[in-house]
């Protein structure tokens, strides 16, 4: 091989010469490319087995189609598309369809990576989309959005180095109000299933009452109940998504009434929270926090800049963890980065979450109550030591759990009265009306 000093007297003709003959070489596979390979030694072999920490991948470059055919050694024609679409169908699991698309499991791996601080791909659900976008002219997936519904999309993209981040796409549209009117034939649950409600919608209203009202007890044959049901709807479309506005329940000499306010939370028609109020941490003594919320936080394992949802709490493994309010446990789970970790609904809405736990001490559909202990933490997953992470999520946005607005007393504040009042008025007017329309809503075609 001439040194750099002497090619610089090689007269240019002869440099062109010598590069197309070359060139020939490889075209007819005479001469393997070992200079090329040398050339981007980063790209041409791909680690399958990526370490939990992927601190070390700083690939420079984008995955090139080299590496992409080393490790799927079947040759896959390029997509005849810029994009696939995937209606997630009963069993379906991430895993098994990048198999099926040949994405590749090192690609899942840092799909996953991006999704600890989200968890939004724990729970395909049928019905739900997802999309797969291609590099131009290449198999590699450029980004993957996960569609939940016209009012939620989460779209995942890659990086210069191969790592992924996403943006959540949240649109509020609007809510239209539908009438639910029924009597209580056996449970309340039963009836309320009969008179239109799902089952999920049967279990949120038994959870708004959970302090006041014991349903299995308290209710009785020939009692009445008036349910406004929220439909979102967006580009005049049902997005599927339902939500409770108000509920009136008649028993022989009581009412109960439950009214959802712009905060979230639901309230009597004196304005009084049916709820307890939050506490402000999942813990029974203080513990220093070792790392605060932060939309853009440097990760401590990746060094990548990814949000941090949530508060770390330097807890020793199998300290008690305690919800911060009354709810129902609506995952349970054990992911590869976030651990083991449990996500409680709150009654309207507001959501907590935990991870990294030693162990969980709930089951998806519980009810639980403030204080109670739901799990011991632990370092489970991506973790660099034992500590309790915490977040807090508002009207499906997670907030600075130490920081943002909770409810800690009982009452509308003083100054929201008079809105409150007039949403009391508003909503008491369709409940009145559900109670006109039994025919109807008896046969659930409300
Ligand atoms: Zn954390």
């Amino acid at each position: 091989m001439p040194t750099q000093k002497h090619r610089l007297f090689i007269p240019y003709r002869h440099v062109t010469a010598v590069t197309v003959l070359v060139f020939i070489l490889i075209l007819h596979g005479v001469y393997t490319p070992k200079a090329v390979s040398l050339s981007q030694p980063k790209n041409t072999v791909i680690n399958l087995d990526i370490p939990l920490s992927i601190a070390n991948t700083n690939q420079t470059n984008s995955v090139s189609v080299v590496s992409y055919q080393e490790k799927t050694p079947k040759i896959k024609s390029l997509p005849q598309k810029n994009e696939d679409k995937i209606v997630i169908r009963q069993g379906d699991t991430l895993s098994t369809l990048f198999d099926q698309y040949d994405l590749g499991q090192t690609t899942l791996r840092n799909i996953l990576s991006a999704d600890e601080s989200l968890l939004a791909l724990e729970t395909l659900r049928p019905g739900q989309i997802l999309y797969f976008r291609y590099q131009k002219h290449t198999p590699n997936l450029k980004e993957m959005e996960l569609y939940k519904h016209a009012g939620h999309r989460i779209i995942y993209e890659r990086l210069e180095d191969n790592a992924f981040n996403y943006r959540t796409i949240i649109r509020e549209g609007e809510w239209h109000n539908k009438r639910i009117n029924g009597k209580i034939e056996n449970t309340f649950y039963l009836s309320a299933q009969r008179a239109g409600l799902t089952e999920h919608e049967a279990a949120t209203v038994t959870q708004i009452f959970q302090e006041q009202l014991n349903f299995s007890r308290a209710i009785h044959k020939g009692d009445q109940f008036q349910i406004i049901r929220g439909v979102q709807i967006i580009d005049n479309k049902p997005t599927g998504q339902t939500r409770i506005e108000s509920v009136r329940i008649q028993r022989r000499a009581y009412e109960h009434t439950a009214f959802l306010f712009s905060d979230g939370r639901y309230y009597d028609k004196e304005g009084k929270s049916l709820a307890r109020a939050f506490t402000r941490t999942p813990l029974s003594k203080s513990y220093r926090v070792s790392s605060s919320f932060n939309p853009r936080r440097v990760h401590p394992v990746t060094g990548r800049v990814a949000p941090h949802n949530g508060t770390d709490f330097a807890t020793p493994t199998g300290t008690k963890v305690r919800s911060t309010g009354d709810g129902i446990v609506t995952r349970v789970g054990n992911h590869p980065f976030a651990g083991r970790y449990v996500d409680i609904q709150h009654g309207g809405q507001y959501k907590t979450r935990y991870l990294h736990l030693h162990r969980v001490l709930v089951r998806r559909g519980e009810s639980i109550s403030r204080g109670q202990t739901i799990a011991l933490s632990g370092n489970s997953g991506r973790s660099t030591g034992p500590h309790l992470h915490f977040e807090l999520h508002i009207h499906s946005r997670p907030v600075d759990p130490m920081k943002a607005k909770i409810p800690l007393t009982r009452s509308v504040p003083q100054k929201h009265k008079i809105i409150f009042a007039q949403r009391v008025a508003q909503q008491t007017n369709l409940l009145d009306k559900a109670q006109d329309t039994t025919e109807i809503a008896a046969n659930g075609n409300e």
